[in-house]
């Protein structure tokens, strides 16, 4: 449910706005994603009528374009090695050890964040919003060798031309993140709009690896009610019974100024 609310809400976004919509599978990070478990990704947008422009897009298809950026930010000085484990590492995942001054190291690489990084996001749905507390590096690559997701994302969102990245809020801070990357590397970031999530009674937020439900694809329009109530968006009348005349008059009837009122 939580991924369908998040699709919805990027979905209608685009199209009310006339806009074309991507989907692109993060799939960088093998170990930990069950590669079966993204054909049903797809198929799930499709039962619920959700249709995206152009074909799917697979992250770890721009290994190349991941690793030139990566040459580049090295280069310009801007990557550290780091040794820390998970037990040595500060407040939020920061390297808070002298791993910047080692050199030969066989470790995870860093992204030292500049002084004049951004630290706010003029969000399209909940206003400006401020994080000053988030640490002054992050990881680029793992020591495994995957590229980490925010250099990933932040380079296949630029490469792909994307003009607004709509996702849920528990993304804030990897916007922030990849807007750092994007002002390092000199281009314009994309506009970026934060949608509630769906949490449970803890308020934990809802996703297969907190154990949550799948949606049932075989009642699209019920849940398309539900995500759409989530939004803070009208519901269509009972009598609208076709997901494609649910999400044309939910595109007719899509307000932005709905989103903000939701706890994040
Ligand atoms: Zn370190």
């Amino acid at each position: 449910m939580g991924s369908l609310v998040a699709a919805l809400g990027s979905f209608l976004d685009a199209r009310s706005h006339e806009g074309e919509w991507y989907l692109r599978i993060d799939d960088i990070d093998p170990p930990r994603h069950d590669k079966a478990s993204f054909g049903s990704i797809p198929r799930c947008l499709e039962s619920h009528g959700l249709t995206w422009d152009g074909p799917i897009i697979f992250q770890s298809q721009r290994r190349e374009a991941h690793e030139d950026t990566l040459s580049k930010l090295r280069n310009a000085g801007h990557l550290f090695d780091c040794l820390c484990t998970r037990a040595t590492l500060g407040e939020l995942g920061a390297c808070v050890m002298d791993c910047r001054d080692r050199k030969d190291i066989e470790g995870s690489v860093r992204f030292h964040v500049p002084t004049d990084a951004p630290d706010r996001i003029k969000d399209l749905f909940l206003g400006e919003q401020h994080r000053s507390d988030l640490p002054s590096n992050f990881i680029v690559k793992r020591r495994d060798g995957l590229i980490a997701y925010q250099l990933a994302t932040a380079i296949d969102d630029l490469d792909e031309g994307y003009t607004h990245v709509i996702r849920g809020a528990d993304l804030l801070e990897s916007s922030l993140r990849q807007m750092m990357l994007h002002q390092t590397l000199g281009r314009l970031s994309p506009e970026y709009g934060h949608l509630p999530i769906v949490t449970d009674q803890s308020g934990n937020k809802l996703s297969k690896q907190t154990g949550a439900r799948a949606i049932d694809t075989d009642t699209p329009n019920a849940n398309l009610r539900r995500a759409l109530a989530f939004l803070g968006q009208p519901t269509p009348p009972q009598d609208v019974d076709c997901v494609e005349d649910i999400l044309q008059l939910a595109t007719v009837n899509w307000r932005r100024n709905a989103l903000n009122s939701k706890n994040l």
